[in-house]
């Protein structure tokens, strides 16, 4: 029986504190909450609603609870999951999404902490996660856990979905493996980049969770559901339709980004479904890697982040009409399980149970 639900992506939006900067600067905080899930101008002219907003006295963990944790529950048991920050630069997407590992994790980390302690303590069904971490930059996909692996390119395949033609992917088995991949990753983020603020301000980063689960008792089929936790590039590359965009520098940024241009674009497109204008997934790669998420078949949370001060108005303005598109935007999500013996649950079963025979030969 295919097990379908309809939900509306879940939007919500994290204020955060004025930093150094906007203080020394006299800033003035002018956007702030209003109830759990309105976000107010300080003259009340304008007001949006949203799932819920955090403020800055809010941390990542509380956010990871109302956020994400349904996101990630969802994906093991066999339903896609996407959860990404979309906001300027500087506004604190990788605050939200990777924290500092210590002392603030962020929804990386507390999702993969989730994961593996869902494993554990499952006594009725067997996991098998594998992982990649991968960052589009200028166009082109570079696998950041093999820094030889550039450009990777994208493939559809019917039965799976889209795929990184080569991207690594390694069989985690606990948090600790997982967090030693996301280090290299984030070491070779370091490495590749002559202006590390300017690159990571540019480039998207997706670290990729794949969740093959299977009941332990009876049942063959195998659910296999993907996790994309992703942290994007600054939203200012993208503000095509915000007050501050003209065509000499919205022609710059879309050679920049085209990616978050297109995002853009589609999320505008689905959110507009009176207008049948078709959906440009495949003018960039971002798109093209989501659109199996976008397109419907996913449990998707957006985080928007964004300055409270007044001399980012603009900025923020442009993150809060994406966010309420985003809302608008409705999700058919279908459980995807398969018989197919190339997931690895069913390999390593069939590998083991060999093994097993030939042992059973030895020992007689
Ligand atoms: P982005 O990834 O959107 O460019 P960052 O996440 O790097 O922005 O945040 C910019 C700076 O602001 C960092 O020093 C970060 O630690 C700080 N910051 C962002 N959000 C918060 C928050 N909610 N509370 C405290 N500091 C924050
Ligand atoms: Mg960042």
């Amino acid at each position: 029986m295919e097990q379908k639900t309809i939900e509306n992506i879940t939007v919500s939006v994290r204020i955060r504190p004025l930093n150094p900067r906007e203080l020394a600067s006299g800033g003035e905080k002018i956007w702030e909450n209003s109830g759990s899930a309105v976000i107010k101008d300080k003259t009340g002219v304008r007001s949006f609603i949203y799932d819920q907003v955090y403020t800055e006295t809010t941390d990542t963990q509380e956010i990871f609870i109302n956020q994400g944790v349904e996101v990630i529950e969802k994906c093991m048991s066999g339903y896609n999951g996407c959860i990404f920050c979309y906001g300027q630069t500087g506004s604190g997407k990788t605050h939200t999404m990777h924290g500092v590992r210590k002392t603030n994790p962020g929804v990386v980390p507390l999702s993969i902490d989730y994961i593996f302690n869902t494993v554990q303590q499952s006594s009725n069904k067997e996991f098998l996660i594998r992982c990649s971490y991968i960052e589009i930059y200028n166009e082109s996909i570079n696998d950041l856990l093999n820094q030889s692996l550039l450009n990777l390119q994208i493939a559809e395949d019917k039965r799976n979905g889209i795929k990184i033609i080569g991207v690594t992917e390694e069989v985690c088995t606990s948090s600790a493996q997982v967090n030693s991949l996301l280090a290299i990753g984030e070491k070779h983020k370091n490495i590749a980049s002559t202006n590390f603020n300017q690159r990571s301000s540019r480039s998207h980063s997706i670290f990729r969770v794949i969740v093959e689960s299977k009941n332990t008792f009876g049942c063959t089929e195998v659910a296999v559901a993907t996790l994309n936790l992703i942290d994007l590039a600054g939203s200012e590359s993208a503000n095509v339709h915000g007050p501050t965009a003209n065509s000499a520098r919205s022609k710059e940024m879309k050679c920049i980004n085209r990616s978050l241009l297109t995002l853009g674009t589609v999320i505008m497109r689905l959110s507009d479904k009176k207008n049948n204008a078709p959906i440009p997934y495949r003018d960039s790669k971002l798109t093209r890697l989501l659109q199996p998420a976008l397109e419907g078949n996913s449990k998707v949370s957006i985080i928007c982040n964004i300055s409270p001060c007044n001399d980012a108005f603009d900025e923020t303005l442009s993150t809060l009409k994406f966010a309420q598109r985003a809302k608008k935007i409705k999700q058919v999500i279908v459980k995807n399980d398969t018989n197919d013996s190339k997931t690895l649950i069913i390999k390593y079963e069939k590998e083991i149970s060999e093994l097993q025979g030939r042992l059973r030969e030895m020992e007689e």
